[in-house]
C-alpha cells in the first residue's frame, strides 16, 4: 500500500535480482501477508529458487521467504498467486463521483490497536455532501462512505470511512515477472521433472549423434575387419 508520499523503493541486493526482469512499466504490488490478511506494499526478489518479499517501510528482519517446494498442491500455489496485485492508490477527493455502491476497494479500518492496515471491502452506500474546496481551490470530499468488509477485523461487518481511509484498486492486472517466475518454477517442482517438450528436442538430436556415431563405428569396424 502507498500512499501520494510513500512510493516504495526496490532495494537490490547483490545479484539476486535478474535485472533484465526490473522493469519500471511493471506496476508496482502489493502482497497479502498470510500473517494478518491485510494489504501491503512489497519487492520481490529471487533468492536461489526462492521469493522474497520484503515489505515496503518495514526492516529486512520482516521479509518472508517462501520456498518453491514449499507447496502441497496446486491449490496452495493458485491462493499464493491471488495474495499478489498491482498496488491500491490513496483515493483523492475529486475521484469521488467515480466511487458508489458496489465498488470494490481497499481501505483501513477502525482499529483498537490504531495499527493502519488495509483491507479489502465492497462500497455499499455513499452518502454524499457537497464537495467544498481548500483554499488553494482544492476540491474537499466530506462524504460518508458505508464499507461492507471482505477480509479483517470488521468481516462481514459494515462501517463508516472518509476519503482518506479509501484506496482504489488498480486496473492493471499483469503480474510481476518475478512472482511469475516463482510461481513457474513451483508448479514445476510439485509435478516433478523437467519440462518433457524441453528435452524431446535435445533427445532427438542426441538420437541422430548416437546412431551416426555407431554407423561410423560399424564402418570404420568393418572396414578393419576387412582389412
Ligand atoms: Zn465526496
Amino acid at each position: 500500500m502507498t500512499d501520494e508520499s510513500g512510493s516504495s523503493s526496490t532495494i537490490f541486493v547483490g545479484d539476486f535480482s535478474d535485472d533484465h526482469l526490473t522493469n519500471k512499466n511493471w506496476p508496482e504490488i502489493e502482497f497479502r501477508s498470510p500473517e494478518d490478511e491485510a494489504w501491503y506494499g512489497v519487492s520481490v526478489w529471487e533468492m536461489c529458487d526462492s521469493l522474497v518479499v520484503s515489505f515496503n517501510g518495514f526492516p529486512g528482519e520482516y521479509d518472508e521467504v517462501y520456498p518453491p517446494d514449499d507447496f502441497k498442491n496446486s491449490d496452495e500455489i493458485k491462493e499464493f498467486e491471488e495474495r499478489f496485485r498491482a498496488t491500491s492508490v490513496q483515493m483523492q477527493d475529486h475521484e469521488c463521483s467515480t466511487v458508489s455502491e458496489g465498488t470494490k476497494v481497499c481501505a483501513t479500518c477502525p482499529s483498537v490497536t490504531g495499527e493502519v492496515k488495509f483491507y479489502d471491502a465492497i462500497v455499499v452506500k455513499v452518502e454524499r455532501e457537497k464537495h467544498g474546496r481548500d483554499e488553494e481551490g482544492n476540491e474537499l470530499c466530506g462524504c460518508n462512505f458505508r464499507l461492507y468488509w471482505n477480509q479483517g477485523p470488521f468481516v462481514n461487518q459494515v462501517t463508516s470511512a472518509k476519503v482518506g481511509d479509501i484506496c482504489l484498486k488498480q486496473e492493471d492486472n499483469r503480474m510481476n515477472p518475478k512472482v511469475v517466475s516463482f510461481l513457474k518454477e513451483a508448479r514445476r517442482k510439485l509435478h516433478g521433472g523437467a519440462h518433457q517438450g524441453d528435452e524431446t528436442e535435445w533427445q532427438k538430436i542426441l538420437k541422430k549423434v548416437t546412431s551416426a556415431m555407431r554407423n561410423h563405428n560399424l564402418i570404420s569396424s568393418d572396414t578393419e575387419n576387412h582389412g
